[in-house]
């Protein structure tokens, strides 16, 4: 058997799989004999355990983490003419539910140190169209939810947290998704609770919003065959609830993994010049989704991403693998040219687009594999620095 000793790639879901492969396939096995496959007791059993572990009254599953986003957005009769407050520096189903339902996104620029929404910022984004504040903890970063839920509070809006990247990360200790008024998951395979497809999840402690999510996901239907709205056909399969349960017994073990790697990266690289780690907020307890650290050669501005690219290219003649995530911002995609903003205008998520490099990061990512990844981005940095 050859080894791929030098071989670091960002993401290896086998891993896992070797890990509680058999443990899945016996229960992926009972749901097939059971013929149970749309809603059931795997379906009720997995909403329950994730209600519980998020901290929330309800748990509501569903296809995906995108329609999570718009479930939310519609049970809070969020639609035309209203504006949401979020990032600009994120995936786009943030800011795409928000327009699938109708309404505006509006974008704040972010702290590049967290990459979070600039809390200094949201309140003059603030009119009297805005219903909702969509904070996206990217990465698995928490936001600053206290002080998010005082402008919220003191403005009237709702607050939908998009928890996709960011599933058992803790503000103060209470787990995000249990904080604002709905939590959107997604069990997308590459995210922290991942599935084995597609799925996701709505929390809240909210019984109205609850059950208005409930009713949405099955076609607006209110009792059988009895539709006063139109709804989605958004569901959890039972065979991802199964996988699903399993895997939630293993999520906090997986994100001690994920701090203890983020943990060393950064005792290392906040010491290597022209690297700048990702902060963690003193009250958060941060999941890392992604690692992700921004490039610079020393002292010079990069505006246009080429120092990264290359330093990117030289670690993956090293055999490791990175992604940039994410390499446009969202107020200057094509698609939301309408929306009017210009290059320029939210120039933190700008700049941050031109020097983000997301890091080999999940939780079986041996010793030696962080090791080359370090020695090997250091080596990446010097080549490019001689090149720049
Ligand atoms: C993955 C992701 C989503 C969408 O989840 P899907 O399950 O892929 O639909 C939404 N927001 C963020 C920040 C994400 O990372």
């Amino acid at each position: 058997m050859v080894l791929k000793v030098n071989n670091v790639p960002p993401l290896d879901l086998s891993r896992q799989y070797a890990q509680i492969g058999d443990e899945m396939a016996t229960a992926v096995q009972k749901v097939l004999a059971s013929g149970a496959y749309i809603g059931g007791p795997a379906v009720k059993t997995f909403e329950q355990e994730f209600a519980n572990y998020i901290g929330v009254s309800d748990c509501v599953g569903c296809n995906s983490g995108t329609d999570a986003l718009i479930l939310a957005l519609r049970a809070l009769k969020i639609g035309p003419g209203d504006e949401v407050i979020t990032t600009p520096f994120t995936f786009f189903a943030s800011a795409e539910t928000v327009s699938a339902v109708g309404a505006t996104p509006v974008f704040v620029d972010i702290d590049s140190a967290t990459f979070n929404m600039d809390l200094d910022r949201l309140e003059a984004a603030i009119t009297e169209k805005t219903k909702a504040i969509m904070p996206v903890h990217i990465f698995g970063q928490p936001m600053d939810m206290t002080r998010l839920m005082d402008i919220a509070n003191k403005h009237n809006l709702a607050v939908i947290e998009d928890c996709a990247q960011s599933v058992g990360a803790e503000w103060q200790s209470q787990k995000v998704g249990s904080i604002g008024h709905v939590g959107c998951f997604s069990f997308y395979p590459t995210k922290n609770l991942g599935a084995c497809g597609d799925g996701g999840a709505a929390t809240t402690n909210d019984p109205a919003l609850a059950a208005a999510m409930r009713r949405l996901k099955e076609h607006g239907q209110s009792s059988r065959y009895f539709y006063e709205e139109i709804g989605y056909n958004s569901r959890l399969d039972a065979l991802q609830a199964v996988i699903l349960s399993i895997k939630l017994r293993y999520l906090d073990s997986w994100n001690a993994q994920r701090r203890s790697i983020a943990a060393l990266y950064g005792e290392f690289l906040s010491r290597v010049p022209g690297v700048v780690v990702p902060k963690e907020l003193p009250l958060a307890k941060g999941v890392w989704n992604q690692y992700t650290i921004r490039l610079s050669p020393e002292d010079a501005p990069n505006p246009s991403g080429n120092f990264r690219d290359s330093v990117r290219t030289k670690l993956q003649e090293c055999g490791v693998g990175s992604m940039v995530y994410y390499p446009f911002p969202l107020h200057l995609q094509p698609v939301y040219k309408s929306l009017g903003y210009l290059p320029g205008e939210l120039p933190q998520a700008e700049q941050v687009c031109c020097e983000v490099l997301s890091l080999p990061m999940f939780p079986e990512l041996s010793r030696d594999q962080q090791e080359r990844t370090i020695y090997g981005l250091k080596d990446s940095l010097a080549v490019a620095a001689q090149i720049q």
